[in-house]
């Protein structure tokens, strides 16, 4: 018997030393016990015997300070030294390919990476973006070179000023930093004078044709009479349009390009526009302004941008981008692309969010149904969480549609061991115990964490959550967690009596949160559901639900992210009000 309760000593010395190893120096008993089980199932039935045992051996290693527990570890256990070292290799060595899994950029440099992330300040910023914004910071960082914000804001009937300063803010929470932050309407005088040269050039031709009219060209495969004007004739008319002598509809400035192209994006697109709406930073000082097609390789190619990163959908565009720089004889950037973010029963289009927006369908851009990054901020999803999230699905073209699972996932895991717990009763139903005990219950705020405790004084009143108590039959028992356990003597809609049964941890017992009627606050939650079903706004996409927490609820912060136990990770959102993460 002795012999034996030494060999146990021995592993228990062990896993302590190891414990302590990983832990700054403290064993935990808890989990020395926890390991020797595993291990020895045969021990299942000694526990308290081993529970001895494991106190005055974690009590000895818990004495010995950091390097004498090392030293212990090398002289008795030098195996087990050596496997937990390789172990540790091999997590750090997993961990840190789980950051950076981006193939290398072609044609790249360590200080010779320049990329950018061009958002139009039309809207504000979901989740959609980050993948360009992340995966351009991140390319930038891996070759240690420059990554640029340029707003891309030639828009004017769309852009509003608000949208800059939201898109800097988001940005700032992910905590992506450019290196500089531009617009592309800086340059406006330079985008003229390259106006001139594509019309110098033979490459551009100022058009007076309506839209319908171009359609029908464009359909035909034929050219309109004003792509044989001479380079004079266009001069002329294009510095019209910059004086404002001609209006918005009798002319555009198009590419001179092929009206029988197989790429649509050929035909002869425009360039310029004439738009009266005031600019957000420049008011009335112009009136015409490039499209998208034209600001963004010049830019690109003016801000020294070497890898130019941009979704799949704009495939088609390439080739305009690059006959646009080549006219101009400007530098040509690499172009990257990758598959564009969808998430599933959301919608990433600015429009429809627009529409959900303005329609009041949602209660703001900040709504914690949308997947813009201020909603998903207010719901109580980490900024690191978004990026782990982005990272994981790579450069890949393939398009694919994540679910917010995957998303959720992320978070779970950095929020499991930062966020306090609590108890929150949803849908409350009073609980009455016939022969309750008083006794004094301890609640962690953190199963394993050291993160403090709460006791408090539990009498014969409970509240426990509606759904539960549906489920509970006459005669059944439950557990309140980390009290007592108790038999089911009656019930009706608005109460449920019960009796107690003694403390004992049972296993297959269904497990209750509980608040004690005398301490109850009022605290409703948030949940937000899938924003679309079948592509069409969810009209039960937000739901409110009634119920009481526990007094020290009380201490949370508004912005705090915490669990409340069997109910989810929630973000206080106002007084009273929490927003539910995810389970
Ligand atoms: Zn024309």
């Amino acid at each position: 018997m002795i012999a034996r309760d030494e060999a146990i000593a021995i592993l228990l010395r062990k896993y302590a030393l190891l414990h302590a190893l990983a832990h700054d120096g403290k064993a935990n008993k808890g989990a020395v016990v926890g390991r020797l089980m595993a291990e020895r199932s045969d021990l299942r039935g000694e526990s308290k015997r081993v529970s001895g045992i494991a106190s005055s051996v974690v009590s000895e290693i818990n004495g010995l300070d950091q390097s004498q527990q090392n030293y212990a570890l090398q002289q008795e256990f030098p195996e087990s030294l050596r496997s937990e070292i390789q172990r540790k290799k091999e997590q750090s060595k997993k961990d840190s390919e789980k950051n950076v899994e981006l193939p290398a950029l072609e044609d790249a440099r360590i200080g010779g990476v320049v990329t950018r992330f061009p958002p139009e300040p039309n809207g504000f910023m979901h989740i959609g973006h980050t993948k360009a914004a992340i995966l351009g910071s991140e390319y930038a960082k891996m070759y240690s070179g420059k990554f640029l914000m340029r707003f891309d804001d030639t828009n004017p009937s769309a852009e509003k000023k608000e949208y800059y300063g939201a898109f800097i803010d988001d940005f700032a929470w992910l905590g992506i930093t450019p290196d500089a932050i531009r617009n592309s309407s800086d340059d406006m005088e330079r985008f003229y004078e390259f106006a001139e040269k594509m019309i110098a050039v033979g490459k551009a031709y100022v058009c007076s044709c309506s839209q319908e009219k171009m359609r029908e060209l464009r359909g035909k495969g034929e050219e309109c009479e004003h792509r044989s004007q001479s380079v004079s004739e266009n001069l002329n008319l294009w510095r019209k349009m910059i004086s404002r002598e001609v209006g918005k509809s009798d002319a555009t400035f198009r590419f001179h390009g092929d009206m029988k192209s197989l790429n649509t994006t050929m035909m002869d697109p425009v360039l310029f526009r004439i738009i009266d709406d005031p600019h957000p930073l420049l008011g009335n000082k112009y009136s015409v302004w490039p499209t998208y097609d034209f600001a963004g390789p010049v830019e690109d190619s003016l801000d020294g941008v070497t890898h130019a990163m941009r979704s799949k959908e704009y495939e088609l565009r390439d080739q305009l981008y690059f006959e646009i720089l080549k006219s101009l004889e400007l530098r040509e950037p690499k172009m990257i692309e990758f598959s564009r973010l969808k998430l599933q029963n959301t919608t990433l289009s600015k429009r429809n969010l627009k529409k959900f927006v303005e329609e009041k369908l949602v209660e703001g851009w900040d709504d914690p149904r949308l997947p813009t990054i201020s909603a998903l901020r207010r719901r109580g999803f980490l900024a690191l969480a978004i990026r782990q999230f982005i990272l994981s699905m790579g450069v890949s073209k393939v398009e694919s549609e994540p679910t917010w699972d995957l998303l959720e996932s992320f978070n779970r895991k950095l929020l499991d061991p930062i966020a306090k717990r609590y108890f929150f009763v949803p849908n409350p139903v009073k609980l009455k115990i016939a022969n309750a005990p008083k006794v004094k219950v301890t609640l962690k705020y953190h199963p394993d964490k050291n993160f403090g405790e709460r006791s408090i004084d539990v009498g014969d009143s409970f509240f426990i959550p509606g759904d539960d108590a549906d489920d509970l039959r006459i005669g059944s028992n439950a557990r309140l967690i980390e009290a007592y356990n108790v038999q089911i003597a009656e019930k009706n809609s608005s109460i449920v009596k019960a009796k107690y049964i003694g403390e004992e941890r049972v296993a297959e017992m269904p497990k209750l949160q509980w608040v004690c009627e005398g301490a109850a606050i009022p605290m409703k939650a948030k949940i937000p559901g899938p924003l679309l079903i079948n592509n069409q706004f969810n009209p039960d996409s937000l739901r409110l639900v009634d119920g009481v927490a526990e007094s020290a609820a009380r201490q949370i912060q508004i912005g705090e992210i915490v669990q409340f136990v069997r109910f989810g990770f929630c973000r206080m959102d106002s007084p009273g009000i929490a927003i539910r993460t995810h389970s």
